[in-house]
């Protein structure tokens, strides 16, 4: 994999020496006063950029879709009286046209932008050369690949000022957070591309209040580069996204309870984690030897059920397996979700082997 070209985040200039990178504001720039006030509200040393987006994409039409051109007036006045950064969504050529006119400083490209070739492509090419900071929010669905594409079309245009936001997963099944965060993904990402600083936007992968932090300290905790957290004046009364947008007064302390795992470990406790491990190692290396077990009797199965002329799906035999092994992983202190998926990936891999297994010769 090639290396991106990139002026490393402490040189971007948003007056952040010390990391991570703290992004706040409101999801909407809704007037002149709630914008003002909010970022009045929410200087402190942690928080570097203003946030406010001035077009919004929404799922139906006839919702707020955004001040448009008036707002980024607005976002200069914070610049100027705050001393913050300012950053908004852009989704076109004609956003970033106005968004380079009135000297916004971070632009980023939207979940739904960045699921389209053809609208990045566009994007990266009225980017060229930029020296703004360009970040690009993952996809809506778990694509790695299409995140990975948008940022190569920036980074091939020549944008260097270069970052991605994890903002979490959209998916039909209902869970607790409103985009799953599915951390597996951008810590591919970042197993790619180590040169690339990575942003959390814990607010849209928690729908509601209560989650900003616990999802915050997460992505700390993986080393993540920043956050960029939703905050409004006055959350309830919000044009958009009200259940999860915080208080500025919250969203600075916020930032001082959360953890920063920056050191690394010394003396004992080096010794401790490298014994830690290879115990992890070790184990890891059973469970791929167990798992080559379990598929070798599964071609068993198949050749028996081959021989039968028995379909591979008995759906009650695996709602069985799966119920059984749900129950028994949450006993032993896992979370249901987390076996459920680990089972239906294992379950999935065995029916593909049986079923090559039905395709040998009898
Ligand atoms: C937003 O940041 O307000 C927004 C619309 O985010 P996303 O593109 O992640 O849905
Ligand atoms: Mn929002």
């Amino acid at each position: 994999m090639e290396k991106f070209d990139i002026i490393p985040l402490s040189e971007w200039g948003l007056g952040n020496k010390d990391l991570p990178l703290g992004i706040a504001g409101p999801c909407s720039a809704e007037t002149e006063e709630q914008v003002m006030e909010t970022a009045r509200r929410l200087v402190h040393k942690n928080i570097h950029v203003y946030r406010a987006g001035v077009w919004k994409p929404r799922t139906r039409p006839g919702s707020f879709e955004g001040v448009g051109e008036e707002a980024l007036k607005w976002l200069q006045r914070v610049r100027q009286e705050t001393g913050l950064k300012t950053g908004t969504e852009v989704a076109n050529a004609e956003h970033v046209r106005l968004a380079l006119k009135y000297d916004v400083d971070v632009l980023w490209i939207g979940a739904r932008t960045t699921a389209s070739p053809f609208t990045m492509q566009e994007l990266a090419e009225v980017l060229r050369d930029t020296d703004k900071v360009v970040l690009v929010k993952n996809p809506m669905n778990p694509d790695l690949d299409l995140w990975q594409g948008a940022l190569e079309r920036l980074n091939v245009c020549g944008v260097r000022k270069l970052g991605a936001i994890h903002r979490g997963f959209s998916s039909y099944a209902k869970t607790k957070y409103r985009n799953v965060p599915q951390w597996e993904i951008p810590i591919e990402l970042r197993r790619r591309h180590p040169e690339l600083p990575i942003i959390c936007d814990p607010s849209h992968i928690s729908g509601c209040r209560e989650l900003v932090m616990p999802v915050s300290q997460m992505a700390l905790n993986l080393h993540f580069d920043g956050l960029m957290i939703e905050t409004h004046c006055n959350p309830d009364a919000a044009w958009s996204d009200a259940s999860q947008q915080l208080l500025p007064e919250r969203t600075k302390t916020m930032t001082e309870e959360l953890y920063l795992r920056s050191g690394s470990a010394s003396g004992e406790d080096a010794v401790r984690l490298s014994a830690l491990r290879q115990q992890i190692d070790e184990i890891d290396a059973q469970l791929i030897s167990m798992m080559a077990t379990r598929m070798k009797v599964a071609r068993e199965i198949g050749r028996v059920k081959r021989d039968s002329n028995m379909p591979i799906l008995q759906s009650s035999r695996w709602e069985d397996v799966l119920g059984r092994s749900v129950a028994e992983g949450v006993k032993q202190g896992m979370s249901g979700e987390f076996v459920r998926r680990v089972f239906e990936a294992v379950h999935q891999e065995s029916i593909e082997q049986q079923n090559a297994v039905m395709s040998e010769k009898q």
